[in-house]
């Protein structure tokens, strides 16, 4: 198959509704920015045997890698518009694959309102999908990382730590090292990978970007800080401390966690800490000020989105992290190290 039959057949038919594209036919594409607005524009990497793996469902890699830039357009309030993709593809890839991948960002586009607005493909050995997607917000109105202000209160959407159990199932190599204080999760346990209907497992594979939430928050004046839960949540409410040059507390106990997940560190007595430096969840962690919660609860709530109370922010650089007992912990990982 060669670039160009690959772009007749699969790519043309997802720019149909959108005239930017120019029905790729073109050097490059068009966006058209509103007036009064800013394009938000993000960029995640996904290479197999490091994001994925080689015999994942096509489908699922292909919602995964847009999902996790609408995480980013997410939790920067913007609404998304259009996305451009770059595929790396090894010999292997064949019709059928393509035709599940399309077929997953056909699903996705729908769902998100995204559009596909132009890409590269070229051969490689190691696949490599690069999603850069573009979103809008109204001009003056970004939500930093860097915008937290002592005072304000800490919030998680959805469930934490979810994803990256799933990870270690999928991987096989489960259960904590009991040792104190350690984050440490390394023996063994023979969960089938064939387990997929393992709603752990479907929260790695299937991440569910908080698409609105921000934006409204944002519209209604009652958001500070925001970032999306990528590397863990001790380590991303750590990168909104550093950038707003504030300090915070964190109270473990305080940190929603699923059923699905709840049961297994029961069964395992996994260590909260360890949840909470898992990564891969996509959630999103955000800052507001106090005053503002009971109007953030009927936001987040009309919305449908769960969101939880799980620090605040304080004006010391401390960054305080309490476990379910209430005691200071120092974690030896944050989350995951890039
Ligand atoms: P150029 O040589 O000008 O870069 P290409 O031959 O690479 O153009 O691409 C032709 C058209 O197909 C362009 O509109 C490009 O955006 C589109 N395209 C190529 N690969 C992809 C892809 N993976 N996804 C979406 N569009 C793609
Ligand atoms: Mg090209």
């Amino acid at each position: 198959m060669n670039e160009f039959s690959i772009i007749d057949k699969y790519f043309r038919p997802l720019t149909r509704d959108f005239a930017g594209a120019v029905d790729l036919r073109d050097d490059a594409g068009y966006l058209p920015i509103p007036p009064g607005h800013e394009l938000v524009v993000t960029k995640d990497l996904l290479v197999e045997n490091v994001h994925f793996f080689e015999n994942d469902d096509p489908g699922l890699i292909a919602q995964k890698s847009l999902r996790v830039n609408l995480s980013d357009l997410a939790a920067k309030g913007a609404v998304p518009l259009a996305y451009s993709l770059g595929l790396v593809l090894p010999k292997r890839v064949d019709d059928k694959w393509l035709e599940k991948f399309t077929s997953g960002l056909a699903k996705d586009q729908k769902e998100f309102g995204i559009h596909l607005l132009g890409g590269d493909t070229t051969a490689g050995n190691q696949l490599t999908i690069s999603v850069t997607a573009y979103g809008l917000i109204p001009s003056g109105q970004r939500v930093l990382r860097g915008g937290a202000k002592p005072g304000d209160l800490v919030f998680a959407t959805g469930t934490i730590g979810d994803a990256g159990l799933g990870l270690k199932i999928i991987q096989h190599s489960v259960i904590p090292n009991e040792r104190e204080g350690s984050t440490d999760i390394n023996l063994h346990l023979a969960i089938p990978r064939s387990a997929r209907d393992n709603k752990l497992i479907e929260r790695y594979y299937l991440p569910q970007p908080r698409v609105g939430l921000i934006r409204a928050l944002c519209d209604a004046g009652a958001v500070n800080a925001a970032i999306d839960v990528s590397d863990g949540l001790m380590a991303d409410l750590r990168h909104i401390l550093v950038e707003s040059g504030a300090g915070g507390t964190l109270y473990l106990k305080q940190m929603p966690v699923s059923a699905a997940a709840q049961d297994f560190i029961n069964h395992f007595t996994v260590p909260l800490e360890s949840l909470a430096a898992m990564g891969d969840d996509y959630e999103i962690v955000f800052t507001s000020p106090a005053e503002t919660e009971k109007k953030v609860q009927e936001i987040a709530s009309g919305l449908n989105i769960p969101i939880h109370s799980i620090g605040q922010i304080t004006d010391n650089k401390d960054y305080q992290i309490f476990n379910e007992h209430g005691q200071i912990i120092k974690p030896a990982t944050l989350g995951y190290q890039h």
